[in-house]
């Protein structure tokens, strides 16, 4: 190797992996003066952050609508510092200030105006380059080597080695392993002494046994709420917005209770089942009054041409097939027991959970390189000094909402800011 290419690759900070994490952390890092690469073993960045939000991107969570960030994350504790360096707020103010501002949606999910994620990556793209990042792509990072202070003193890749000052990782986790994300950071960790909490797929979509779920592929239902029950005994209830598919349950509220169904099937093998309540904010009373109410005022009409004030039309032909009634009897003669019985049904849907998918459909990877070797005021590992680490490599992962993008926003900040700070300290 030729001593320019030596000197060209001596850089103060090497960030591996360009996903949300690493190109938040190179940004921070240069923006304060450091000389920083940015080594990605695909051909182009962002992978995994084109397909977020169904390629709309839902960069994070409205501020207003969270009353404390960091509880709604497994080790949320640890995030205090990175969010309060780096909260929602700073993020929308960072994307807007780069040509990308965004809009609060249903539930405070924050996306771009645009409603592309390809923008929130060209804005990225383009504050790196403004800001002399070099990038290396095609470089596939295999290995690296320790010196006598157990700091990092070469990183190897298929093709070249590099030898920077400080090294972050943000190589993501397994989930989607087609982006580029297939845990290899986890290896890197545990060989330089770090314990890893047993990476698990999260925010999955959950596989039904019943046939009939089926029926429903591509049906959505907002603000349903559903039950948990393992061995019979109640075991959490959730409420959100529910799409049916083929196979079962995905939308945001299978999702989110993917991580509890997660945990139980972990501690039991009991059976489960989940109770779909598609009325949440209605007790049975109240929706019984409501069919009624319709009946009466269609009294004329065939039971197949009511309740579409109640229900979607696709969820209502189901409801009423399901239900078994004479869909060719009038309104008016609907018995109160008839009624009871689409109550029950509406109410009280029961399904028999069959499985969770692996990491190939996971939003997200549960588990880690542990906190608790990670200095939580600067991201830097307290095993390996010039190490430090950002995104969801880390053991810590949110609900679905942008919340797992917040993470990566603001753990990349502090872990860039950290190594180009700690770089001048050490030069000054
Ligand atoms: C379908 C889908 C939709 C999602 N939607 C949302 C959403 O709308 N909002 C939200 O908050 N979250 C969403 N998420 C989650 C979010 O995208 C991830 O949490 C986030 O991308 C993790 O960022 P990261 O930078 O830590 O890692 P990643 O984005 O996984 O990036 C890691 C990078 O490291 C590189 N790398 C890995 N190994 C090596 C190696 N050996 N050498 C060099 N480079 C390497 C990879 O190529 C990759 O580019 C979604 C996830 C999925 C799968």
């Amino acid at each position: 190797m030729s001593s320019k290419k030596l000197i060209e690759e001596q850089f103060d900070v090497v960030v591996i992996g360009a996903g949300p994490a690493g190109m938040m952390a190179a940004f921070a890092a240069a923006k304060k003066g450091a000389r920083v690469a940015l080594v990605d073993k695909k051909e182009e960045p962002g992978k995994k952050l084109l397909m977020a939000g169904n390629g709309r991107c839902n960069i994070t969570q409205d501020e207003n609508n969270i009353v404390e960030l960091s509880n709604l994350y497994k080790n949320g504790r640890f995030l205090l510092s990175a969010f309060g360096a780096f909260r929602p707020g700073n993020v929308q103010e960072f994307f807007a200030n780069h040509g990308v501002p965004t809009k609060v949606e249903k539930n405070g999910k924050v996306y771009p105006v645009s409603d592309k994620a390809q923008d929130v990556l060209d804005a990225l793209m383009s504050v790196l380059k403004e800001n002399n990042i070099t990038f290396l792509y095609k470089a596939h990072v295999v290995d690296f080597s320790l010196d006598s202070e157990n700091k990092i003193s070469k990183i190897k890749l298929k093709k070249r080695e590099l030898f920077p000052a400080k090294v972050i990782i943000a190589t993501g986790g397994k989930s989607y392993p087609a982006t580029g994300s297939m845990g290899d950071g986890y290896e890197w960790a545990a060989k330089m002494g770090h314990k890893i909490i047993e990476p698990l797929p999260a925010l999955v979509p959950i596989k039904i046994l019943e046939d009939w779920v089926g029926e429903l592929q591509g049906v959505s239902a907002g603000s349903v709420g559903i039950t948990v029950f393992q061995g019979g005994k109640k075991k959490f209830t959730d409420a959100g917005d529910l799409m049916f598919a083929h196979y079962g349950l995905s939308g945001p509220l299978a999702l989110n209770m993917s991580r509890g169904i997660g945990k139980l099937i972990s501690q039991s093998d009991e059976n489960i089942k989940l109770v779909l309540d598609l009325k949440p904010y209605l007790t049975a009373e109240q929706l019984d009054e409501i069919i009624l109410t319709d009946f009466e005022r269609n009294a004329d009409k065939k039971l197949s041409n009511c309740l579409f004030d109640v229900f979607s039309p696709k969820l209502l032909d189901f409801i009423l097939r399901y239900s078994g009634l004479d869909l060719e009897k009038h309104a008016a003669k609907i018995s109160r027991k008839e009624r009871h019985i689409l109550v029950n049904l509406c109410k009280n849907l029961e399904m028999n959970f069959d499985s969770l998918f692996g990491f190939e459909k996971a939003m997200v990877t549960s588990g880690g390189v542990a906190t608790k070797e990670i200095d939580s005021r600067t991201m830097q590992s307290k095993i390996v000094p010039n190490l430090y680490f950002a995104g969801e490599i880390i053991d810590v992962d949110g609900p679905t909402g942008g919340y797992n993008l917040q993470m990566c926003w603001s753990t990349g900040h502090l872990a860039g800011e950290s190594a180009a700070k700690n770089l001048i300290d050490i030069k000054a």
